[in-house]
């Protein structure tokens, strides 16, 4: 069996499916892996220590997409690439077949077996493999960095000999993953940290970080859609999230939006008015936007100025900590790959519970009832 490691080709990606240091236990069974020259560079893993973990090293893509049977990315492959997959190729990574299903017709029609991340279902035995999870740890985290890199103010409350400087207020939307971790790192510099969510399971979450949570009486809805996941809300659900939003942006200093709802546009929670609300100085980081954003103002992948508040709109945070999210990607798709490869051998049991949900495609047909729905209406558009 060929495991292939290609160097990124996305714009702005930094980071690599494998590390060596994933790569060892797969040696030891046979595996033969072959890497793109470069691949894991910006990873702070070199081609040297790729040839040290047993892998051979490559500069021509081509042989790889021709050759290998399983094929790890962190994101879909090109078009062009998918072209020339090998048929029967296992390729597994953050493949977008809720958002995108459009740019995997190629690769399913090769045929390729696709493995989605994201649909990796979030069961505790999948755990280990939870790369949506390890990346929203990372991006939460960076987040409050690059806000309290632009905030003309300082998070901790300092008390000198020339006066008392308050803590920055910090107000995090959507305490999930990436929420939490955004609240614990603005609780570890020093601010005060306000957080609102839909479920109320997030309630004793934030206040076990220190913050506070807010709550909002939203008419006993269900607001839990499965998996911990948030449900849809009504519209008139999310004009209450609207309103106390607006009351608290007003003396926040930071926001930090993470509101989703999978394989849906991210709510528009945050008005116009409540960015103009903010004082000048403020900012909005906006970790909705690969989904459109939680904010009606953002322009995804843009930074903007309006009235003086910084709005960020990052698609990509994890590529700008490339190491530590290459590394725990890495272990996640080791994990993943746990279940499929066995004894240097393809052995793919589809009857499993985490290989069933993460499967997209196989034997050229969409596997996931939600994909074949959306590629039933690409192929009709
Ligand atoms: P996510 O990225 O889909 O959403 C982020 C947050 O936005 C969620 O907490 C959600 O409730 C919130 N949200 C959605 N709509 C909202 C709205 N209108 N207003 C305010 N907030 C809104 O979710 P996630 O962070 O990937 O995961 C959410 C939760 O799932 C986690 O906190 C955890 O409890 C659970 N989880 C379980 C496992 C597991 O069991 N293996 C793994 C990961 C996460």
């Amino acid at each position: 069996m060929l495991l292939g490691i290609l160097k990124e080709s996305a714009p702005g990606e930094t980071r690599v499916a494998l590390l060596p240091g994933s790569l060892k236990s797969l040696v030891a069974q046979g595996t033969n892996v072959l890497v793109e020259s470069g691949a894991g560079e910006a990873s702070g893993a070199s081609d040297q220590a790729y040839t040290e973990a047993g892998a051979r090293i490559t500069s021509d893509r081509t042989s790889i997409l021709t050759q290998a049977d399983v094929i790890p990315v962190v994101n879909a492959p090109a078009s062009a690439d998918q072209a020339l997959l090998k048929p029967g190729v296992v390729v597994i990574g953050f493949l977008r077949p809720l958002d995108a299903p459009g740019a995997l017709l190629s690769a399913i029609g090769r045929p390729a077996t696709l493995f989605s991340m994201e649909l990796v279902p979030r069961i505790t035995r999948a755990q280990s493999m939870d790369a949506l999870s390890s990346m929203a740890t990372v991006s939460g985290y960076k987040a409050v960095i690059s806000a309290a890199d632009r905030l003309p103010r300082l998070f901790p409350m300092l008390m000198t000999a020339a006066g008392t400087i308050p803590p920055a207020r910090v107000f995090v939307i959507g305490a999930g993953v990436a929420g939490l971790q955004a609240i614990a790192t603005a609780r570890r510099l020093g601010a005060v940290v306000e957080a609102y969510d839909v479920r109320a399971a997030a309630g004793e979450q934030v206040r076990s970080l220190g913050a506070k949570f807010l709550d909002v009486d939203l008419g006993g809805i269900n607001t839990e859609g499965g998996g911990g996941y948030a449900a849809e809300l009504t519209e008139e659900a999310l004009e209450r999230g609207r309103d106390l939003i607006t009351n608290t942006a007003a003396h926040s200093d930071v926001i930090i939006t993470t509101a989703q709802v999978p394989g849906r546009p991210a709510p528009r929670l945050i008005r116009r008015g409540a960015v103009e609300a903010m004082r000048p100085g403020s900012v909005l980081v906006d970790l909705a936007a690969p989904a459109g954003g939680n904010c009606e103002l953002t322009k995804p992948g843009e930074t903007q100025q309006i009235n003086g508040v910084t709005l960020l709109a990052p698609l990509n945070l994890p590529a700008e900590a490339p190491v530590d999210a290459s590394n725990l990607y890495s272990r996640n798709v080791l994990n993943f790959l746990g279940l499929i490869v066995k004894k240097g051998e393809l052995t793919m049991d589809l009857a499993d519970e985490v290989l069933a949900g993460a499967c997209v495609a196989h034997q050229g047909k969409p596997v996931n009832p939600r994909v074949a729905k959306l590629l039933e209406a690409v192929s009709t558009t």
